[in-house]
């Protein structure tokens, strides 16, 4: 509503502007249009003047010197003369054909006509009146006579100049050239502009449209009538006003109306006056094409106006809109940069506190990997602390060895028996070097390990297990039979650790044997694609299903107390997925359990390297 009527204040604001621009540029476009016009009119109406003057310039004299022709004069004293009249009227013929001039005719000074021209045509002059024409009175007072007028035998107008024939006893007639003014009015036709020749009367003579000819454009005042009857210059001719307007535009512009038939045509008029000739030549123009142009040039100024105007307001318009997309633009940036600060701000609260919780994680972490780790090392001395009786035993055995072959030696070495004596010292010797092969495998074991993940050869990791756990198994009285197939297998794994998970798998086979008749405890070994396959299986009492499926927490444990911790198979499984493999178990189809250790193949190029 408020821009409605914003657009209705600005439409009237054109209006009253286009308004006040119109009128002035009309009327200065017209008055230019009009001056243009009027400098052609001048142009025109000069050369009509030129022609006009030159024609009569050119027949002026000639009744003079035709009058000082001797039949001429001859005639004027002697007018019955019918040969000298038969003479100057065949040599007036002739003349007047030479020359192109309408007639040419010899008068006496009481205004008879005696020769003429035209003696043989219709209408000859010969015997006829002129004595009220002024060509005729002024040639005999005052030597030469002019007049235009409408030929009153003939009915054709003409230009008559009148010259006296001079005799010694003065003038005693006077001889009439006609000039023909027919061709002079056709040659305007065809012209743009309306060419009119008026006579002092203001009474139309010449024109190239016939129905002006003979028309007044000036009031036909009884002494303007009076006048004209008196010379007879149009005859008997129905003299008539043509219905003019005339005014004078601010410029100084002539403009006439005439109204004609249901027509009113402007036209704009400049004027020369021939005073030789008593003419007032007039050029008309019409005004219409003139204001037509004028009024297209301001449509056309107008329209430039409009167009710019209506540039400026919708540049106007584009530029607020602009503004305002800018503004709102602004607007949702700052918006945008509030919120992008904002959230800024809330992440790095979120990544402080994250960071804060990798930290706290990765302390946790630690901690857990030590307490792992001390798991680890705390489920070996379990598993050592278990198998003590075993290793006990597998020591005290040698060492009682040892001590009944030092003691035979010393017996020996008293008999003389140097031989026997060196064989029993030999023995003992062997038999410390197996306790220490022992106590470096415990001692390895043992150890903590720091270990990388590496290529491991399977049967190198049982060559190092074995003496471990074979006292345990003695003592159960079982032995263990290895398959591990034909090709040499590597695994990725840590010797130690894989050590540590085949001593406690075996160990559990072992206790779960142990009150067997027949025990049997089978290792197994294979590859399946990139993975190798480790199975140890026994003809135990398998695992009650109640309880497979937590046998891997740590604790669990259905030993009695001093027997198991229950962190064996739960330190395995952690070590075993460590090394990327899996440890899972099932009970076998009329056997015990089976545990299947599977772990990442390792390629038999990487040579396996010492024990860590
Ligand atoms: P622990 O041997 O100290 O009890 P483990 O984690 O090594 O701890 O074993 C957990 C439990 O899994 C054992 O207590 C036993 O009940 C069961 N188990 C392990 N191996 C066997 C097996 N070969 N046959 C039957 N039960 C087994």
């Amino acid at each position: 509503m408020k821009s409605l009527g914003r657009y209705g204040v600005i439409g009237a604001v054109l209006i009253v502007a286009a308004l006040a621009v119109a009128v002035p540029a009309a009327r200065y476009m017209t008055r230019l249009q009009f001056d243009q016009l009027s400098e052609r009119g001048q142009n025109t109406l000069g050369l009509a003047a030129t022609a006009l003057r030159g024609e009569l310039a050119r027949y002026r004299n000639l009744p003079q010197l035709i009058a000082q022709h001797d039949d001429i004069q001859a005639l004027v004293t002697d007018p019955q003369n019918q040969v000298l009249i038969d003479r100057v009227n065949h040599y007036l013929r002739d003349v007047n054909a030479l020359l192109g001039s309408s007639d040419i005719y010899v008068m006496l000074t009481d205004g008879n006509t005696v020769a003429a021209s035209n003696f043989e045509g219709p209408v000859s002059f010969v015997g006829e009146n002129f004595a009220y024409r002024p060509y005729f009175y002024d040639a005999l007072t005052s030597d030469e006579g002019r007049f235009f007028a409408l030929g009153t035998t003939s009915l054709k107008r003409g230009y008559y100049f009148g010259a006296p024939v001079r005799t010694p006893d003065g003038p005693q007639g006077v001889v009439v050239f006609k000039m023909d003014m027919d061709m002079i009015e056709t040659s305007w036709h065809g012209t743009d502009f309306r060419i009119i020749v008026i006579d002092p009367e203001g009474i139309i003579f010449m024109s190239d449209r016939p129905e002006w000819r003979f028309a007044a454009i000036d009031q036909l005042t009884p002494d303007r009538l009076e006048r004209t009857a008196a010379t007879r210059r149009y005859a008997e001719t129905d003299l008539r006003e043509l219905p003019v307007t005339r005014s004078v535009d601010p410029a100084g512009h002539l403009l006439l109306t005439v109204q004609e038939g249901g027509d009113r045509t402007e036209y704009l008029a400049v004027t020369e006056s021939m005073p030789e000739a008593e003419w007032t030549i007039k050029v008309l123009m019409q005004t219409r094409p003139a204001r037509n142009q004028a009024l297209v040039s301001v449509a056309a100024l107008l329209l430039m106006l409009g167009v710019a105007a209506l540039g400026w307001l919708s540049l106007q318009q584009r530029r607020r809109r602009l503004e305002e997309r800018f503004s709102v633009q602004r607007e949702a940036q700052e918006m945008l940069e509030r919120r992008v600060s904002e959230r800024t701000a809330d992440l790095a609260e979120v990544n402080h506190r994250l960071e804060e919780e990798v930290i706290e994680r990765r302390a946790t972490e630690r901690e857990l990997r030590k307490t792992q780790a001390d798991l680890v090392q705390a489920g070996k001395m379990a598993a050592l602390g278990q198998m003590s009786a075993a290793l006990s035993h597998e020591f005290n055995q040698p060492l009682g060895a040892v001590k009944a072959y030092a003691e035979n030696a010393a017996v020996l070495l008293k008999r003389g028996r140097i031989d026997d004596a060196r064989q029993n010292i030999t023995d003992i010797s062997s038999l410390t070097d197996r306790m220490a092969v022992l106590g470096r495998h415990l001692r390895n074991f043992a150890r903590k390990p720091n270990e990388r993940l590496q290529p491991v050869a399977l049967d190198q990791v049982l060559r190092e297990t074995l003496p471990i756990i074979e006292p345990r198994l003695r003592g159960v009285g079982v032995t263990l039979d290895v398959d591990l197939g034909p090709v040499p297998l590597m695994v990725q794994a840590g010797n130690v650790r894989l050590q540590q998970v085949l001593v406690n798998i075996l160990s559990n086979a072992a206790d779960a044997v142990e009150d067997r008749p027949y025990p049997e405890i089978r290792l197994t070994a294979w590859r399946e694609g990139g993975r190798v396959f480790v199975q140890v299986r026994d003809n135990g009492p398998g695992v009650p299903a109640g309880i497979l499926a937590r046998i891997f927490d740590p604790f669990f444990t259905t030993k009695g107390v001093g027997k198991g911790l229950g962190l064996g198979l739960s330190i395995s499984y952690n070590i075993i997925k460590d090394f990327g493999g899996n440890l899972t178990v099932a009970n076998l189809p009329g056997e015990g359990a089976g545990f299947i250790i599977e772990l990442p193949a390792a390629e038999a190029a990487h040579l396996p390297e010492a024990a860590e």
